[in-house]
């Protein structure tokens, strides 16, 4: 009684209604969705469909609901109906989408436990929706016998529907669907916050209108509009979710590919990425890049297993993978092909510059001990480089690292610890 501002008659005023419903219809379609799509994606979650649901069934009582206000999609209204129709058609939206809660909650906590076919639990939610749509349909005017009053015929008084029993049957449910939905996921994330923010808002909302039973008092405009901002946070909530499980897919894939593409005792790249990012380049000849491949073996390498064991072998291994890319730049690609064997594509850079490369690493492993390696050598050691200078001719990843490591075979026979140009004599 308190709040009696009979501002309604301002056209403006009046068309809050519509435009609020509109707006919450697209909201309720947006949530249904995301949450559809969460749990498309996520198929352990029913609890999720059953909240898309629950958003559908409102987003169907709210367009139905539009098609009475005039003006909408036509001059006129769509359907004839009174106000009461309305009012019986947000009764049963308000029940149907607080029962949808209150399963919610239910599956929320047993989903660890509860062994039921989805589709059965989504046929039976389904079958009571549409039987509570055609019960709402027989108590509205369309059916004289059945019909329910709850609003004077003027449609401002809705003295009849707070006085009687429905207003707290629906004041109870959505009490019990927000303490519930609020104590069984104790709002552990932004979503569960979202979703008792929800039920706060629709059970604020049945205390609004019922501390008012006109429908043009300022509170029923109050009311609207909570609603509408409160699926507004629930919606931007679910944008929050959703970006926050790509940004973690993101970099699990981004970890993984990384862990699929590298070496795991050296941290170069494997083999296969080697030789993919070879032959990438190959196809891509044409563009006058130069390229050219390193070969690499440790000298004598057995001779550190066998005398300090096969963990310092590993850590000699790992010393020399440090110095090659240590001497390389940024956009080479150094990778372990063997045991102790490495292999480099150096790409774009001259003749000179790939033999100054190479002398660099070869000097940088004679030089552990001005080194910033965080390991420790048993023995100081060196290596043997072949280096061959990809022609306009090649077209065979496999036959370039043939190439250059006869290379290096040649740079062994000729004394270790050097470096030799395929097709050039070893100095
Ligand atoms: P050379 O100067 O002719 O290259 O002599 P070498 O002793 O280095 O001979 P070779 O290159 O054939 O040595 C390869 C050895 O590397 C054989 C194998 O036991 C060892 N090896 C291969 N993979 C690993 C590894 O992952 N860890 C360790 N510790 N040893 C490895
Ligand atoms: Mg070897
Ligand atoms: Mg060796």
């Amino acid at each position: 009684m308190s709040h009696r501002y009979f501002f309604h008659e301002t056209p403006a005023v009046v068309s809050i209604f519509p435009v609020t419903t509109a707006i919450l219809f697209v909201l309720h379609t947006l949530i249904a969705f995301f949450m559809l799509m969460q749990y498309m994606a996520n198929r352990k979650k029913l609890y999720l469909a059953v909240l898309s649901f629950a958003y559908s069934l409102s987003a169907f009582y709210l367009v139905y609901k539009l098609l009475y206000y005039p003006g909408i999609f036509l001059t006129g209204a769509v359907l004839e109906g009174s106000v009461n129709d309305l009012a019986i058609y947000w009764i049963f939206r308000s029940i149907s989408m607080a029962a949808v809660f209150l399963l919610t909650a239910f599956l929320y906590q047993r989903r660890d436990t509860l062994c039921i076919s989805h589709r059965r639990v989504l046929s039976i939610v389904l079958a009571a929706s549409c039987l509570a749509v055609i019960f709402a349909y027989f108590l509205s005017s369309k059916n004289p016998l059945f019909g329910m009053e709850i609003v004077t015929a003027d449609g401002r008084d809705y003295s009849q529907l707070w006085s009687g029993k429905m207003g707290y049957i629906i004041g109870g449910i959505w009490a019990l669907a927000t303490v519930l939905i609020i104590s069984v996921t104790r709002l552990k994330n932004t979503f569960w916050l979202a979703i008792g923010l929800s039920c706060i808002s629709y059970l604020g909302n049945v205390s609004i209108l019922h501390s008012s039973i006109y429908i043009h008092s300022l509170v029923w405009y109050y009311a609207r509009f909570f609603e509408v901002l409160s699926t507004f946070f629930v919606v931007i909530v679910l944008l929050y979710d959703i970006s926050m499980v790509y940004k973690k897919t993101l970099m699990k894939y981004q970890i993984s590919y990384e862990s699929s593409i590298r070496d795991p005792l050296t941290n170069l790249y494997n083999r296969r990425y080697y030789y993919d990012a070879m032959k990438t380049y190959l196809d891509k000849k044409q563009s006058g890049v130069r390229l050219a491949v390193m070969v690499a073996d440790i000298d004598y390498f057995k001779r550190f297993n066998d005398t300090y064991g096969h963990i310092q072998g590993d850590e000699v291994i790992k010393y020399v993978a440090w110095s090659l890319s240590h001497s390389l730049r940024d956009q080479d690609i150094p990778s372990r092909i063997g045991g102790e064997e490495y292999s480099a594509l150096v790409i774009g850079a001259s003749e000179e510059e790939v033999r100054t490369m190479a002398e660099r690493f070869r000097i940088n492993v004679t030089q552990h001990h001005r080194s910033e390696f965080p390991g420790t050598l048993p023995a100081p050691v060196t290596v043997s480089v072949g280096i061959y200078f990809m022609g306009s001719e090649d077209d065979k990843a496999e036959a370039c690292v043939a190439k250059a490591d006869a290379a290096m075979y040649q740079a062994k026979q000729s004394g270790r610890n050097r470096i030799v140009v395929f097709g050039e004599a070893s100095l």
